[in-house]
């Protein structure tokens, strides 16, 4: 092999293991072939299908609340998808129409960016969890009451605890007053840390605001970075 090619294959090898370190996965066996060990043991599976079972049951009592009035307009609940066992949650505020008529969370144009978003920091959506605090869509998209907040909120503490995640991602303001309950504009509280069930937070704008305020992409890469840091820091 020349050496030019020779760089080519470590420079790629390089990119591969630094990728890998970052999900977590810490050793490699050979034998013969490079057999990858992942991190994920007997003890993860059960644990994965233990983290499963809990969180279909609070998807079923979700989807017959009626704790609220916002059941009454509602086509589906949106309990949110991804990895069960992602480092990173992203917590919005409540489904829209496009989300209420799938049952899925940010699946309009707000979601297409958050899939930008995600892919910034060279993550996808199935890596990371995505949920709402309100798992019902209010009415022509209103901000939720805080009446609606309180009630939802028993069900997205039990979907954290058990999806356990690193880091929480608020998206907007009423995500981040839900979750953080400081009455401060979410411009002065995004890209700082702070605190919930004691996992980290970082606020950031939501989606939709960015698409009406596409200046401030720029302060949400900001916050993506550090997103990307703190993920990086806590793999080592
Ligand atoms: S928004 Fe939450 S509390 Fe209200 S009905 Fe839906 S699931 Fe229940």
């Amino acid at each position: 092999m020349k050496q030019a090619q020779l760089q080519q294959v470590i420079k790629q090898l390089k990119g591969f293991l630094e990728t890998e370190k970052y999900f977590g996965i810490k050793e490699y066996i050979s034998d013969g072939n490079y057999k990858k060990v992942t991190k994920m043991s007997k003890d993860k599976n059960n644990s994965s299908q233990h983290k499963e079972k809990s969180l279909d049951e609070i998807r079923k009592r979700v989807s017959s609340c009626k704790k609220c009035s916002l059941y009454k307009e509602r086509k589906n609940t949106v309990f949110g998808k991804g990895d069960i066992n992602a480092r990173l949650l992203f917590i919005g505020e409540a489904p829209g129409k496009e989300e209420d008529l799938m049952g899925e969370p940010f699946v309009g144009r707000a979601g297409m960016l958050l899939t930008k978003i995600i892919n910034s920091i060279n993550l996808e959506r199935k890596n990371v969890y995505i949920a709402n605090c309100i798992k019902c869509r209010p009415p022509l998209n209103r901000p939720p009451t805080e009446d609606e907040l309180r009630q939802c909120e028993e069900y997205l503490i039990e979907q954290i605890k058990i999806i356990n995640p690193k880091l929480i991602c608020t998206l907007g303001k009423y995500a981040t007053l839900n979750l953080l309950k400081i009455e401060e504009p979410i411009s002065s509280l995004r890209g700082n840390f702070y605190e919930y069930l004691g996992i980290k937070v970082i606020p950031t704008f939501h989606p939709a605001y960015l698409l009406r305020n596409p200046k401030d992409k720029a302060l949400v890469w900001e916050d993506m970075k550090k997103i990307r840091s703190f993920l990086k820091n806590e793999s080592i």
